[in-house]
């Protein structure tokens, strides 16, 4: 037996409960895992509550991302006693997730854990962290570089906004932090943001060009937030837009990109090719960046992740929550 955090769909909304599970429950797959950490993430937040329609069958184990040990493997690539990570695939949305003691899964979906980190410190990254350095390395292969000018980072005090602070900061780049936290301030310049401004200067309308200020952007808020961020680039300045914190709406004139050259480039993470997975994942097991984890982490229990997922949602958390699932 094993415990699990189930969704099931009812008249009243989704129900997510905990309840004690046996192997022969779980779903097809190659490779069974002993799961030991799994993450709350916004998807989390939005499957949990059911505030968002992320959990596209009933019932369902919730949870975009884990980190365990392989228990039973029909695939060659791995055997018991491995230690993998795994995150997206439409794990925690179409096939049962991480917030369970067990896993079985496709062996496709697996990654060897990358050499010098660790199941916790790669729950502490998770789906956000993965998805922060995705947009780091889009910018940085439209050409952005240390020295460019500011980068700024939205959403700055959630799981994608407070890695992606980190990951700027430890490669030398200038970052400015846009929260609506401004209480967090210290908090965020001692992740490595250089400054820090409220969000409120850009979650309503704007106009379609404003100031050239930003040389980069790492954008996980949309909407107004975007468009304004959009408008204030520099000339040939990249945005990478991956989520909608704010809401899923764009709405921005073409100015910035048609007279500044202005790149949008949009990250997914769920159905990234193993190999940028991998380059993504080795690149985020950088000692520098894996010491910072612990400041911007905070560890809880299986059964205390359904009312963490609200606070999530109602923007109570700052930084990433781990969840140790045998706890
Ligand atoms: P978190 O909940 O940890 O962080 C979101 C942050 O956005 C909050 O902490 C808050 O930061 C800010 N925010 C919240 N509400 C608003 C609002 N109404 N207006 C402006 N800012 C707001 O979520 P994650 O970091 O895990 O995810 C962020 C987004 O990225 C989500 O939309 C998620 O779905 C998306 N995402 C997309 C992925 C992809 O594959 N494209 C992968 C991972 C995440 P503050 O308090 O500092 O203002």
């Amino acid at each position: 037996m094993f415990k699990a955090i189930v969704l099931e769909k009812t008249d009243a909304g989704t129900q997510a409960e905990l309840r004690d599970l046996d192997d022969a429950s779980l779903q097809q797959g190659d490779v069974t895992v002993d799961v030991d950490y799994s993450t709350l993430n916004y998807k989390d937040g939005l499957a949990i509550t059911g505030a968002g329609p992320v959990v596209r069958q009933f019932p369902m184990v919730p949870g975009v991302d884990f980190a365990g040990r392989v228990a039973e493997s029909n695939d060659t690539r791995f055997k018991p006693g491995d230690a993998v990570v795994l995150n997206g695939w439409g794990v925690g949305e179409l096939h049962w997730g991480g917030l369970a003691q067990r896993a079985r899964v496709s062996a496709d979906w697996l990654m060897p854990m990358p050499a010098g980190m660790d199941g916790a410190q790669a729950m502490a990254i998770g789906t956000a962290g993965y998805t922060a350095m995705l947009c780091v390395q889009t910018l940085e292969r439209h050409g952005l570089k240390p020295g460019d000018g500011e980068i700024i980072v939205t959403g700055a005090n959630g799981g994608v906004g407070s890695i992606a602070i980190m990951i700027l900061a430890t490669r030398g780049y200038r970052v400015v932090a846009s929260t609506g936290r401004m209480e967090e301030r210290d908090r965020l310049m001692a992740l490595g943001a250089q400054d820090v401004v409220d969000r409120a200067t850009l979650t309503a309308p704007g106009k379609p060009l404003a100031k050239e200020r930003w040389a980069g952007a790492v954008d996980s808020v949309g909407s107004h937030t975007l468009a304004n961020v959009c408008a204030s680039m520099r000339r040939g300045g990249v945005v990478t837009a991956c989520g909608l914190a704010q809401g899923m709406d764009f709405p921005a004139t073409v100015a910035p990109f048609i007279l500044r050259g202005v790149t949008l480039a949009g990250v997914d993470s769920v159905y990234q090719p193993m190999a940028a997975r991998i380059a993504a994942w080795e690149a985020l097991a950088e000692p520098d960046l894996l010491a910072q984890l612990v400041g911007n982490t905070r560890e809880i229990g299986l059964a205390e992740a359904i009312d963490a997922a609200r606070d999530l949602l109602a923007g109570r958390i700052a930084g990433r929550l781990r969840v140790n699932v045998r706890r």
